[in-house]
Parts: structure tokens; C-alpha cells; sequence
């Protein structure tokens, strides 16, 4: 690929936080100084006005603060009791995070093939995967795209099995006008700073609707604490912090803008990608898609990237291994050819920059691009 076939243009990188931080920043800095200046560094009034306002963006009853998405779904997973001898189906498109924790707690993962137009676990391969031994079924919003709820619950509610929602990426994403975050028992979100909301760290929430599970959690994520001496139970260290609590506060204020930002750049791709061999993402009419990740499909996805890649316009892949080929998952029996639909995905899915700083001149410029390599593999497949 020759050098300078940008044209002396500023690269385009996949993300970027400068921008968001420029924008952002009087604000943030402020914020931070205030918790500095108290001193009070964790559970303190940033965490719990953090918790509320969460809360109420997701219409659920309770948000619980905790260290990291990670944290969020390991805590929910071990709140539900979850554990040896229990199966939980699960997606296995997704990042390793929604399935690790399962195995920590030595439970069994049983991976579900995906809806190739969502990218979210497909319900009727759940129905099939379901055992005496299934305790719950964890729904992935993938790229901020809610999975098709409505058949999980039936199927939850029939078989008596917890649904939980790994909504990571999806903070802000609804299903029939429902906010994820009050679609099943408990959701997980993540504020790592490459999401949506984000903290300048790692930081995490949980939301449920079940008091119980909510109680719980407060326990799980500090030692087991009822009291400053007392343990109830055995808890880890998965807290939220007060200075990561009050920036992702200062996020949420600008969340809904930005979201629609993001909506607004995605609409303009997919209607320049469509009748192109470069397949934008689907929106089923059921939901609002947040577009944490812009995914085309490509069977030439390689010769699309690398283009990509020599005009200066930077690319990704979410993800190239699905869970079920990791080397740690080979003990629970799938393989090669287990999850076809999975297995396709991840040779042609592509990530394009989608993010709420993009300039309308740079938005122009990725879809040029885009278009020209497919006009390019559009050649290479009439001379192969
Ligand atoms: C980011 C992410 C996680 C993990 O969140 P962390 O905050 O990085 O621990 C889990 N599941 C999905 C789908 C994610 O995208």
C-alpha cells in the first residue's frame, strides 16, 4: 500500500478521548477538585448521586456502583448463586468478560449460536440448549443492539431460569421502549473508557429490579459488610471509587446528546453502504440502537481494512475468536463448526469509527473510502 494515499489528511483513529476531554474538561476538573478537597474517596455522596441517577436513566429500582463491568457481571453471577454443577447459556460472540466470571465461580458455560442479523444469541437455538441443569440465560446486547428479549423471557419464565443482561455496551439502548438495564433480573454495564458512559478508568454498575438481589450486591462488592466490623458473607473489593463516580456523572449529562450523535453518523453509513457488498448493521424496529460499535460484514473484509488502514482510517474487530475457540473453553467440548453463524461473523464482521466527535467532513471521508474498496474487491471478484 503506498504511503501518503491520504493525501497528507490527518489520520482517523478509532477513538477519541482528547476530544471528549477538551469538551469536557472545566467540568471534569472541577468535579474531581471537589472530591479531592472532601477527601472522602469512597462511598460517599458521588457514588450513591451516581447510583440514583443511573437508576432512574435505566427505569430500574436499584443501581448498584462496583469496579468494572467485569465486577458487575461476576457479582450478579455469584448473587444469583451460580455455581459447580449449574449451566448457564450464553452467547459466545462476545468479549470473553460475559463468560470468565461463570468459570470462576465453576459454573458451566453453554454457548448459543447468534441471530446474524442482531449478532445477539438467536432464542430458539436457546430453547434447544436448555437442561434440567440451566440456571440462567445471559443476554448480550452486542455493540449496543438489545437482544431479542421478548422470546428469552417466555423462555426463562417457562423453564424458571434468571435472564441477565451483559449491557456493556449497550447504556442508553431501549427494546419496545424499554430501557436494557430493566429487561431481565439483573444487567451489567461497564464504564471502561472505551464504552459509551465513561469513567477516566475502569468503573462499573449493576441494576435490578429485585430487592434481594440488589442487598446482595452491596454485600458481594465490599467484603461482605453489613457493618464496618460485621461480615455477613464472604465479598470481595469490586467498589467504585469517588473520583472515577463523579466522571462518569459529568458523562451522563451528555449522554442522550451524544448518543444521538452517534445514531445520526450511523445512519449516514448505512444509507451510503446499502446495495454495496459491505453489509451495514440491521435496527430491528423494536429497538434504539446505540451504536457503541459500527459493524459492517465483508467477505472481503480483509482487502476492506487494509485499504482502510492505508488511507489513514483505523479499523477494528469485535471479535476475531469467538469464546468458544479460546483456549480456556476447549474443556467445555465446542470447537470448530459448533456455531456456524458465530464461526461466519468472525471472519466478516469489520468496526468502523463511529464515535460522537467524528466531524461530518471526516464521516464523509470514511464513507468515500468505504465505498472506493468495495468498488476495488468489486474488480478483484470479476477478475478471480
Ligand atoms: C467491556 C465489556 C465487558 C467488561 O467490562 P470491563 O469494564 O472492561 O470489565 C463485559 N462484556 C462486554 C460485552 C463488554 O463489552
Amino acid at each position: 500500500m503506498s504511503p501518503g494515499r491520504n493525501n497528507g489528511r490527518e489520520p482517523i483513529p478509532f477513538l477519541d478521548l482528547k476530544a471528549e476531554y477538551r469538551e469536557q474538561k472545566a467540568e471534569v476538573l472541577a468535579a474531581i477538585e471537589r472530591v479531592l478537597d472532601s477527601m472522602q474517596l469512597y462511598d460517599g455522596p458521588e457514588t450513591r448521586a451516581l447510583e440514583e441517577e443511573f437508576a432512574r436513566y435505566c427505569c430500574a429500582r436499584h443501581a448498584i456502583a462496583v469496579g468494572s463491568g467485569t465486577d458487575a457481571l461476576l457479582l450478579t453471577y455469584a448473587a444469583l448463586g451460580l455455581g459447580a454443577g449449574d449451566e448457564v447459556i450464553v452467547p459466545s460472540h462476545t468479549f470473553i468478560a460475559t463468560v470468565a466470571p461463570l468459570a470462576f465461580l465453576g459454573a458451566t458455560p453453554v454457548f448459543v449460536d447468534i441471530d446474524p442479523q442482531t449478532f445477539a444469541i438467536d432464542p430458539e437455538r436457546v430453547e434447544a440448549a436448555i437442561t434440567p441443569r440451566t440456571k440462567a440465560i445471559v443476554a448480550v446486547h452486542l455493540y449496543g443492539h438489545p437482544a431479542d428479549m421478548a422470546r428469552i423471557w417466555e423462555i426463562a419464565a417457562q423453564h424458571g431460569i434468571a435472564v441477565v443482561e451483559d449491557a456493556c455496551q449497550a447504556v442508553g439502548a431501549r427494546y419496545r421502549g424499554r430501557p436494557v438495564g430493566s429487561l431481565g433480573d439483573a444487567a451489567a454495564f461497564s464504564f471502561v473508557f472505551t464504552k459509551n458512559l465513561r469513567a477516566y478508568g475502569d468503573a462499573g454498575m449493576v441494576t435490578t429490579n429485585r430487592d434481594d438481589l440488589a442487598e446482595q450486591l452491596r454485600r458481594l462488592r465490599d467484603h461482605g459488610r453489613v457493618s464496618k466490623y460485621e461480615h455477613a458473607a464472604f465479598g470481595l473489593n469490586c467498589r467504585i471509587d469517588e473520583l472515577q463516580a463523579t466522571i462518569v456523572r459529568v458523562a451522563l449529562r451528555r449522554l442522550e446528546e451524544r448518543t444521538e450523535r452517534r445514531r445520526h453518523i450511523a445512519r449516514r453509513y448505512t444509507e451510503a453502504f446499502r446495495g454495496t457488498d459491505v453489509l451495514p448493521p440491521s435496527e430491528s424496529d423494536q429497538v434504539r440502537h446505540v451504536y457503541h460499535l459500527y459493524v459492517v460484514r465483508s467477505r472481503w473484509r480483509g482487502e476492506l481494512a487494509a485499504h482502510l488502514n492505508a488511507v489513514g482510517i483505523a479499523t477494528g474487530v469485535h471479535y476475531p475468536i469467538p469464546c468458544h475457540l479460546q483456549e480456556p473453553c476447549r474443556k467445555y467440548g465446542f470447537g470448530a463448526g459448533s456455531l456456524p453463524e458465530t464461526e461466519r461473523a468472525a471472519g466478516e464482521i469489520l468496526s468502523l469509527p463511529v464515535y460522537p466527535e467524528l466531524t461530518d467532513e471526516q464521516v464523509d471521508r470514511i464513507i468515500g473510502e468505504v465505498l472506493a474498496a468495495a468498488d476495488v474487491t468489486l474488480t478483484a471478484r470479476s477478475a478471480a
